[in-house]
C-alpha cells in the first residue's frame, strides 16, 4: 500500500499534536511531508526529529532561523522555509495527498484554500477559514476535485450520521434537522453578574476538552457553537433553520441527525480529538486512534437543555451574521478574533466580547464577496473597526 503523504498546518497546536499522535501509531500508512506552524521552535524541532519531514515551514522568520540552526546542528535533512507564503507552498506541493488544516483563525485561510484549490484531501479543523470563505471552499472542491473532511468533532459526528453517499441535499436524504451539541463551556452555571470579572484562565478551563486558548474562550462565550452553525450550513448545505443547538454538558454525543421518520442517529465517544482525526485520516477505513472505550456505566446519564439566549448572545450574533450576505460571517469572525485576543491580553472584559462583535456587525454593510482578495480586505476592515471599538471600552475590573 502506498503511504498517504501528509502536511500538517498548525503542527504545534492542540489539534496538530493530536494528529501526530494518531499518525505515529501507523507508520506503514502515513508519511509526513511537511510540518508548519507559527512559533514553538523547540516542539517543532522535536517533531522534525521524530517524523523526519522533508520541509518545516514557520510563518515567523525569526523562529524559522532558530529552527534552521537547531536542525543543522542535529544533522537532520529537513529543509526549513519561512513566511506565510511557505505554508501555501508546502500545502500545494504536487506529491502531497492530504493536508491537516489546524492553524487557528483567519491566518490559516490562504494556505487551506490553496490546498483545496490544488485538489488535496483537506482535513479541516480550521473552522474560521470555512466560516470566512464557505463558497470559495465549495467552489474549490467542485472545480478541483478536492475533498473536505471535517475534524471539528460535531461536524465529523454529523458526517458519520449522514448517509455515506450524502451529496449535499438534506431533503433528498430524508433529513429533518441537524442537532449540534454543545457542552455549554465553563460558565454554563456561573452567575451572569460574574461575567464582567471572569479571567482568561477561568475562561480557558474547559470542563471536557483540552484545546488552544482561542477556541477555549469561544467555547466559554459559545461563539464556538455560533461558528459551528455557520460551518454546518456550509459543509452540509443546510439552511440555518435546519441546525439546532442542544446543550449536552457531558460531551459524549458529538452531534446528531434527525430523519423525517423520527429516527435520530448520533455519534458518541469520549471527548478526545483523536477520534475525529483518525476518522478523517483513515477515511473510508477505520483506524486505531488510541482513544479508550466509552464507559457507559461510569457516565450513567446524558443530559440535554436549551441554550439560554441571555447567557450566550453570541449564538444570536452568528445567526444574524448568516443573514447578512457573505460579508456577515467574515465580519463576525474578524470581530470575534480581535475581541478574544483583547480579552486574553487583559484589554477587554469577558462580557464585552459580544458587544464588540454586535457593533461591528451593525456597522459593516452586508455584501457579496467575489474572491479571496475581497474576503481578506473585509477581514482587515472589520478587524480595524473591532480594535477601535474594543480600545474605547473601559479596561476589565479586577477579579
Ligand atoms: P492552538 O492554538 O493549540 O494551535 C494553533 C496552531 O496554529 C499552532 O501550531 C500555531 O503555531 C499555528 N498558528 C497560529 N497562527 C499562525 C500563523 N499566523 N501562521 C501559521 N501558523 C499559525 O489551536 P487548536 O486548539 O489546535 O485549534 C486549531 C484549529 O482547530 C482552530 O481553528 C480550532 O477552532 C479548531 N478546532 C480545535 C479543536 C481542539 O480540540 N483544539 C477542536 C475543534 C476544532
Ligand atoms: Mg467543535
Amino acid at each position: 500500500m502506498n503511504r498517504q503523504r501528509l502536511v500538517i498546518l498548525g503542527a504545534t497546536g492542540s489539534v496538530g499534536v493530536n494528529t501526530l499522535d494518531v499518525i505515529a501509531r501507523h507508520p506503514e500508512r502515513f508519511e509526513v511531508v511537511a510540518l508548519a506552524a507559527n512559533a514553538r521552535v523547540e516542539l517543532l524541532f522535536e517533531q522534525c526529529r521524530c517524523f523526519k519531514p522533508r520541509f518545516a515551514a514557520l510563518a515567523d522568520p525569526t523562529a524559522a532561523a532558530e529552527l534552521h540552526a537547531r536542525i543543522a546542528a542535529a544533522g537532520l535533512r529537513t529543509q526549513v522555509l519561512a513566511g506565510a507564503d511557505a505554508l501555501a507552498e508546502v500545502a500545494t506541493a504536487p506529491d502531497v495527498d492530504a493536508v491537516m488544516a489546524a492553524i487557528v483563525g483567519a491566518a490559516g485561510l490562504p494556505a487551506t484554500l490553496a490546498a483545496a484549490r490544488a485538489g488535496k484531501r483537506v482535513l479541516l479543523a480550521n473552522k474560521e477559514a470555512l466560516v470566512m470563505a464557505g463558497r470559495l471552499f465549495l467552489d474549490a472542491v467542485r472545480n478541483h476535485g478536492a475533498r473536505l473532511l471535517p475534524i471539528d468533532s460535531e461536524h465529523n459526528a454529523i458526517m458519520q450520521s449522514l448517509p455515506a453517499d450524502f451529496a449535499g441535499d438534506l431533503e433528498r436524504s430524508g433529513v429533518r434537522r441537524i442537532l449540534l451539541t454543545a457542552s455549554g463551556g465553563p460558565f454554563l452555571r456561573t452567575p451572569l453578574e460574574r461575567f464582567a470579572r471572569v479571567t482568561p484562565d477561568e475562561a480557558c478551563a474547559h470542563p471536557n476538552w483540552v484545546m488552544g486558548r482561542k477556541i477555549s474562550v469561544d467555547s466559554a462565550t459559545m461563539m464556538n457553537k455560533g461558528l459551528e452553525i455557520i460551518e454546518a450550513c456550509v459543509l452540509f448545505n443546510a439552511r440555518p433553520s435546519q441546525v439546532e443547538v442542544v446543550i449536552h454538558p457531558q460531551s459524549v454525543i458529538h452531534s446528531m441527525v434527525e430523519y423525517v421518520d423520527g429516527s435520530v442517529l448520533a455519534q458518541l465517544g469520549n471527548p478526545d480529538m483523536r477520534t475525529p482525526i483518525a476518522h478523517a485520516l483513515g477515511y473510508p477505513e477505520r483506524i486505531q486512534s488510541g482513544v479508550r472505550s466509552l464507559n457507559f456505566f461510569e457516565i450513567g446519564a446524558l443530559n440535554f437543555e436549551a441554550p439560554d439566549p441571555l447567557r450566550f448572545p453570541c449564538l444570536r450574533l452568528a445567526q444574524s451574521a448568516l443573514q447578512a450576505g457573505e460579508s456577515g460571517p467574515v465580519a463576525l469572525n474578524a470581530a470575534n478574533e480581535v475581541a478574544v485576543e483583547s480579552f486574553l491580553r487583559g484589554g477587554l472584559s469577558f462580557d464585552r466580547i459580544p458587544d464588540v462583535i454586535e457593533e461591528v456587525l451593525t456597522r459593516i454593510p452586508a455584501t457579496g464577496l467575489a474572491d479571496l482578495a475581497q474576503v481578506l480586505e473585509l477581514d482587515r476592515e472589520a478587524r480595524a473597526l473591532a480594535r477601535r471599538l474594543a480600545s474605547a471600552l473601559p479596561l476589565p475590573a479586577k477579579a
